[in-house]
């Protein structure tokens, strides 16, 4: 509404209604309702991405050199259950994106700027579809749950509908809930508002603002990193730690398309254009950032893949070899990572995620808040994860625990935090 009705103004909409000029109701009668046209594409917009999940088994891994696609198998559930994936999210990507380029360029069947043009009406429908997913993994969890044992009941009516009891819903043996909620009508689609956004600043101001090239071309690298790396996405802790309710149900549908897009939204409203040394800071901060997030991670899946028999940096890694009991009171070996940037912080990816993050909004200069929300969220999200998985990972490993944080003391800042 801020960006609807305000110009992407924050202080503005509470000032009018701190003052009287304007009642909630008044900015909520001005809200666009959901519409026939935004319920048919939303429809079409996910049928086609189950199809393209389902349908169309992956190819990419059998031309791309270093691309892991195909049949993988995701991490050891609490259960001892071992998943196996359909990973064809890259290829999803190419051809969801081959066909918005043929359409803007050659077939000319709907407006690049169609998501813009219909944004809050398809936020209805993103809304719709996100409770309707978390209630139906709710009634599914208590009733029809894909694997009973991994089920997590609480007593709290309201947790289990927030953070999920299932922990990896499916229908049938392929339709895995987490991994497409997760990657495809969100992450797909994130790149596709940013065109969208970049086509309506083209309409209304006659140009593309560098700046928007930008966030469009530092958040693609992003995007096409999760779908290059889906399979690494399996060890993550939305796939091997968190169960599926609104959190992550809710939150695929409509926080990830809605707000991780809003510096593109803001420059539709406010076309900064950066001075060439501007411009080159932030494109620099945000692949400094990208190449952190990415090689922190890799050394991570590296080291656990060959379990410890790489190289880091040039050299043996050091590690922290460490025990724990799984829930079916199963003992496991496993190690933790000393060397590289896991001997620097605990959680540099999440540092080097940051500064990408924060190169994304100091892209839309510094007249408002709202393109900032993107950083201030990541840093709240990233520091109780943080918090949250240090906790889980003290409770899973002890005493081991204790020796890798003496070894590397600080979490996210050398030598501060
Ligand atoms: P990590 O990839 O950092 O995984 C944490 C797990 O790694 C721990 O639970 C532990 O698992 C293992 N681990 C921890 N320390 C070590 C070590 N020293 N050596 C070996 N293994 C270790 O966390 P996430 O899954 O949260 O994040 C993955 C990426 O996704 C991050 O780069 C993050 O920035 C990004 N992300 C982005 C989000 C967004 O919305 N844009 C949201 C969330 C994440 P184990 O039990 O196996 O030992």
């Amino acid at each position: 509404m801020a960006c609807d009705q305000y110009s992407c103004s924050l202080t503005a909409p509470v000032m009018d209604v701190a003052t009287g000029r304007a009642h909630l109701s008044d900015i909520w009668a001005k809200t666009p309702p959901v519409t026939k046209k935004a319920a048919q594409l939303y429809a079409l917009w996910v049928t086609f991405q189950v199809l393209l999940y389902m349908a169309l088994p992956d190819f990419c891994h059998k031309f791309l050199p270093g691309y892991v696609g195909g049949v993988q198998e995701g991490a050891v559930t609490p259960a001892g259950i071992v998943n196996k994936y359909e990973i064809n999210g890259l290829q999803a990507w190419l051809i969801t994106h081959l066909l918005w380029f043929a359409n803007s360029h050659v077939l000319s069947w709907f407006s690049p700027t169609i998501i813009f043009d219909n944004w809050i009406p398809l936020l209805w429908c993103a809304n719709i579809l996100g409770y309707a997913v978390s209630t139906f993994a709710m009634i599914k969890g208590y009733f029809f749950p894909t694997s009973a044992k991994d089920c997590k009941f609480t007593g709290n009516f309201f947790y289990n509908y927030m953070m999920g009891i299932e922990f990896n819903p499916r229908i049938g043996k392929w339709f895995d809930f987490k991994l497409f909620f997760n990657g495809r009508p969100g992450i797909v689609a994130w790149t596709l508002i940013n065109l969208s956004f970049a086509a309506k600043q083209r309409e209304l101001h006659g140009q593309v603002t560098n700046a928007m090239v930008l966030v469009n071309i530092l958040q693609a690298i992003y995007v096409l990193d999760f779908f290059w790396n889906e399979t690494w996405y399996l060890k993550t802790i939305d796939i091997c730690h968190d169960h599926f309710g609104w959190y992550l149900g809710w939150g695929d549908c409509v926080w990830l398309p809605y707000l991780y897009t809003l510096q593109g939204l803001y420059l539709v409203y406010h076309p900064v254009q950066l001075s060439t040394l501007h411009a080159t800071g932030i494109l620099l901060l945000g692949l400094l950032g990208y190449y952190i997030f990415r090689m922190a991670n890799h050394q991570k899946d590296l080291f656990r893949r060959t379990d410890g028999r790489c190289l880091i940096w040039g050299r043996k890694p050091k590690v922290i070899e460490c025990m724990y009991t799984s829930a079916d009171g199963q003992k496991h070996h496993s190690k933790l990572l000393v060397s590289g940037f896991w001997g620097v912080a605990r959680h540099l990816n999440y540092t080097g995620d940051l500064m990408g993050s924060l190169a994304y909004c100091l892209a839309c200069g510094g007249g408002h808040l709202l393109p900032y929300f993107y950083i201030i969220y990541m840093t709240i999200l990233l520091t109780h994860r943080c918090l949250r998985d240090e906790h889980r990972c003290a409770n899973k490993y002890g005493s081991d625990w204790k020796r890798y944080t003496a070894a590397v003391p600080h979490r996210l800042l050398p030598g501060i935090f």
